[in-house]
């Protein structure tokens, strides 16, 4: 009887947020559409009337995709309407569990009682599980279950025990293995999250109710209590049960929906909020399985407040169940409040996530619901446990770091790694302060088991305190290691910005533990790998003409900048050409500007470039032609450019090797092949607390650096960060031409005369000119850095190549053109790069770099790290005032609409 049926023609109402999943075409959801249309049911008659037992799947079940969903015992009034419920459910599972990826399959049993539960003796309930334990014994390891209404704890106990003497294996998840551990609690600890997250990171003084008070409701409650929520009102269909500590009990309250609230937490039956009932509430988040009776209430709702979908709210004892079955050991071992702690941080970030989502794409959370779903691929939450754990320890190691920071102050490095140590510390307090007035700090942080589960004996934060004082005694801070899994520095991303930052923190604290994370196993992944390399100080702001004469300062010294006679480097000199379509004045008054900078430079009419280039470039404009063909008047007057000496190029990839050799000479910890997933958050997300790598380890560090080039905005969202100004990831190509000698002496050219808008730069080692672009037309495909066409488009070719015979009218037609497309990130707002510590404290931002960031590197390197350490050295350093470009700023005021003059 346990041969699954497929089931059809049964009319479910979906889960809240599955709508969305059939209908979505993202990968995701495509996964999940396939395992939710294939819904299956078993039934299994149960002996002496009792009723029958459904077994109800989103997916075939199989060992290595068990179904997971709980006993739920249950009079109804048909047959039908129990399947209903049981596929129902089913569906509902089977969104939780995909959207943490538990390794589990969406499943559920329900016993269908011929009867109501409150007539079924003790003798009736033994019978009920003696044939679930059959059934699961005979399913193998294909199905695992845990309490659901009206099967408790003790139940699953004795289930448990029928199943091991049945066939020597246990189905029961349910917290068994760890018996202080309350999946009702667990789950209470999720809503609890979601609710912070929210209510935009904390619930204090906001106002809620609490609608159940069961072992679920009355645990969000106390929470709320405990984390200073203004007012809290609760309400249950048994009215006792609602006096809690600390709220107001409302369960007489006719029309407890409309009393205006920032959120109402739904711990109760399904179908509680009908068309009928208009909510006065900013938000409905809560743990109650499908809570509006009908898609009409939902929609109804979610035109005025925030609904979270309780597959992302609810899922608490999924993910404990998870830890459960996939890192039994850990399970075994953890404390419960651990145990709860894991779950309301993993249930926040999920809310987050699905928030930012929403906003995002302009629409309703439950829309985006399939968006969300962690990808099968990674590891299940619950082997994710134990590296969570391990962070946690570490940030307990942290919090005792601030004696030690003391004494460290005193010198120059000091100062860096004891910011660092009071942020470490900081972030643990305020973590240790959350867990509310009962777990104050130290021993009794996670030994005192929430009131309906007794603390077992168990590990205590005791003894994990005597590691910190064994770790105390043979470490000091600053001999740099807290231990592989944390840093004082993390940086993202091995690009040339990661690595100058890297290098400029490590000259001023050579005992800093700083960690540099690339996603791919080489150098060059991203932006700095394509990079022309070219350098130059003409800019329109006297800041940004200080900041690139700091970055070439360094390339132009590079063996001293380094401190190694072996870097391969070289600065070839070219000098540069900018015909940009101004008049001689405009022209003069730079050349002046750039004297005031000590750059010399030469303003030229048509004689003077004919004398310098013998010919080779021509004065004329490009010519300008209608839309019928027919060529137009430009009215551009007598030519003028200006020459700027001294300016030139190094090879990009050269660079990196050079600089990586030196980090790793230093000390620095630089490991490819590590993608990182997401930014971790303390302190409500007001700080970072370090990165989550892709696989989900987790790595703690007081400060994060995001310089993830064309990838930024991706990491971003992690944290919830959004700048005022927006750089995007933008397609820009480059050709290459072979050239015969006499081209090879000319200067790199940006050309603006006329309707162009392309460079020119000749590699004289290999006789190549490279060509790109300096106009808007050719940079306005913004892209998705993972997914780009990276080859050079005819169209874009034909236009640049028409651009350079006109300018250069004896170049060679011959020979072929190769090219490729890489990324610049160019904001948008106003073309200069965003440098600063973002809203959430200890994450850095460096990004928006356009076309001109590579030489700009050592001076960013410079500007990051005086912003980290308050510390400036004698050589290798730049000016530029330290919020000039801060991630917040106003967009600096732009003259021309071009990502490379500025
Ligand atoms: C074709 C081209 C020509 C250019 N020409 C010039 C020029 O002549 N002069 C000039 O000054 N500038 C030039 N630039 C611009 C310059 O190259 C960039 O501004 C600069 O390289 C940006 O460096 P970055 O370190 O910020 O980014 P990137 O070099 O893109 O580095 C970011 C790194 O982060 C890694 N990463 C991303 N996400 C993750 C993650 N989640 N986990 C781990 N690692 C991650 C990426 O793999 C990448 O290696 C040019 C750029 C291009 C594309």
């Amino acid at each position: 009887e346990v041969e699954m049926a497929q089931v059809v023609g049964l009319a479910v109402q979906p889960p809240s947020g599955s709508a969305m999943l059939l209908r979505t075409s993202s990968r995701v959801a495509r996964r999940s559409v396939s395992s939710i249309s294939e819904g299956r049911l078993a039934r299994r008659t149960l002996p002496n009337n009792l009723g029958h037992l459904y077994l109800a799947s989103a997916a075939p079940l199989s060992a290595s995709m068990p179904g997971n969903g709980g006993l739920r015992l249950w009079h109804y009034e048909n047959d039908h309407k129990a399947q209903r419920e049981a596929v129902g459910l089913g569906l509902g599972m089977a969104l939780k569990h995909s959207t943490y990826n538990t390794g589990f399959a969406g499943a559920k049993l329900i016993c269908a009682a011929a009867s109501p539960p409150h007539t079924w003796g003790e003798d009736d309930k033994k019978e009920l599980l003696r044939e679930v334990a059959a059934m699961l014994t005979t399913l193998d390891g294909k199905m695992y279950t845990g309490c659901d209404m009206n099967t408790t704890t003790e139940d699953m106990d004795y289930l448990s025990e029928l199943c091991l003497s049945h066939g020597g294996r246990d189905y029961v998840l349910a917290a068994i293995g760890n018996k202080a551990c309350c999946p009702n609690t667990a789950t209470a600890y999720g809503v609890f999250g979601a609710v912070e997250a929210t209510l935009g990171g904390s619930v204090a003084g906001k106002r809620l109710l609490v609608h159940g008070c069961g072992g679920v409701g009355s645990v969000v409650a106390r929470l709320l209590v405990e984390h200073g929520a203004a007012h809290i009102a609760t309400l249950d269909t048994l009215p006792e049960r609602a006096d809690l500590a600390g709220c107001a009990n409302v369960s007489h309250e006719p029309e407890w929906w409309a009393a205006g609230y920032d959120a109402i937490v739904p711990c109760s039956a399904s179908g509680l909020f009908t068309e009928e009932r208009v909510l006065r509430a900013g938000a409905v988040v809560g743990a109650t399985n499908l809570p509006f009776s009908s898609r009409a209430a939902q929609d109804v709702a979610e035109a005025s407040l925030t609904f979270v979908p309780e597959g992302v709210s609810s899922a608490g004892a999924v993910i404990v169940d998870s830890v459960e079955h996939y890192s039994r050991k850990q399970f075994a071992e953890a404390p419960p409040e651990m145990l709860y702690e894991f779950t309301r941080e993993t249930v926040r970030a999920k809310t987050l996530e699905l928030l930012d989502a929403a906003r995002r794409a302009g629409v309703a959370p439950s829309a985006v619901v399939a968006d969300i779903a962690e990808p099968r691929d990674t590891d299940p939450i619950g082997r994710r446990f134990e590296a969570w754990a391990k962070y946690k320890q570490d940030e307990e190691q942290a919090r005792t770091m601030a004696a030690a920071a003391a004494e460290a102050r005193a010198s120059i490095i000091g100062r860096y790694a004891a910011k660092a140590m009071d942020i470490h510390a900081n972030a643990l307090s305020n973590l240790v302060l959350q867990g509310g007035g009962a777990r104050v700090a130290g021993a009794r942080a996670y030994s005192s088991g929430a009131p309906r589960c007794a603390p077992a004996g168990r590990r205590t934060m005791s003894s994990s305190a005597a590691g910190v004082a064994r770790w105390r005694s043979t470490q000091s801070f600053a001999s740099s290691a807290v231990s592989e899994h944390s840093a004082d520095a993390v940086i993202v991303g091995a690009g040339i910005m990661g690595l100058n930052i890297a290098y400029q923190l490590r000259r001023r604290d050579p005992n800093a533990k700083i960690v540099v994370l690339e996603q791919a196993p080489v150098l060059g992944f991203g932006s700095s790998g394509y990079s022309t390399g070219f350098q130059r100080a003409y800019y329109s702001f006297d800041e940004t003409m200080r900041f690139a004469l700091d970055g070439m300062a360094a390339y132009k010294n590079w063996k001293d900048y380094l401190q190694d006679p072996a870097a391969e480097a070289k600065f070839t000199e070219t000098g540069a050409l900018w015909m940009l379509g101004y008049d001689g004045r405009t022209n003069e008054a730079m050349v002046k500007r750039l004297a005031k900078f000590n750059v010399h430079a030469d303003s030229l009419d048509a004689d003077g470039l004919r004398e310098m280039f013998g010919g080779l470039i021509s004065s004329e404009p490009l010519p300008k032609y209608n839309a019928e063909g027919d060529e137009v008047e430009q009215n551009l007057g007598p030519f003028s450019a200006v020459y700027e000496h001294g300016c030139g190029h190094l090879d990009s990839s050269t660079c990196l090797s050079d600089i990586l050799r030196a980090c790793q000479r230093d000390g620095i910890d630089v490991r490819f092949k590590q993608k990182v997933g997401g930014i971790e958050l303390a302190d409500c997300g007001e700080r970072v607390a370090g990165v989550r790598m892709e696989d989900g380890r987790v790595l703690s560090s007081p400060v994060v650096i995001n310089a993830s080039g064309p990838w930024f905005n991706k990491l971003n969202a992690t944290a919830g960060v959004d700048l005022s100004t927006t750089a995007l990831p933008t397609r820009i190509q480059v050709g290459h031409k072979w050239i015969p000698e006499e081209f090879c002496k000319l200067p790199f050219v940006a050309d603006g005369w006329g309707p162009s808008g392309i460079y020119f730069m000749p590699r004289a080692a290999n006789n190549q000119l490279v060509f790109g672009s300096v106009d808007h037309r050719f940079e306005s495909e913004i892209v998705d850095p993972d997914v780009y066409n990276t080859s050079l488009d005819p169209d874009v070719k034909q236009d640049y190549l028409n651009c350079l015979f006109h300018r250069l009218p004896t170049l060679p037609r011959e020979g072929e053109i190769v090219g490729f497309s890489s990324m610049y990130t160019v904001n948008q707002d106003d073309v200069h790069p965003m440098i600063g510590e973002t809203r959430v404290g200890g994450l850095w931002a460096c990004n928006g770099f356009s076309g001109h960031g590579f030489k700009l590197a050592p001076a960013v390197g410079s500007l990051v790290a005086q912003q980290i350490t308050q510390v400036k050295t004698d050589r290798w350093e730049t000016d530029v005032p330290q919020d000039f470009m801060g991630p917040y700023r106003q967009p600096l005021n732009l003259k021309v609409k071009t990502h490379f003059a500025q």
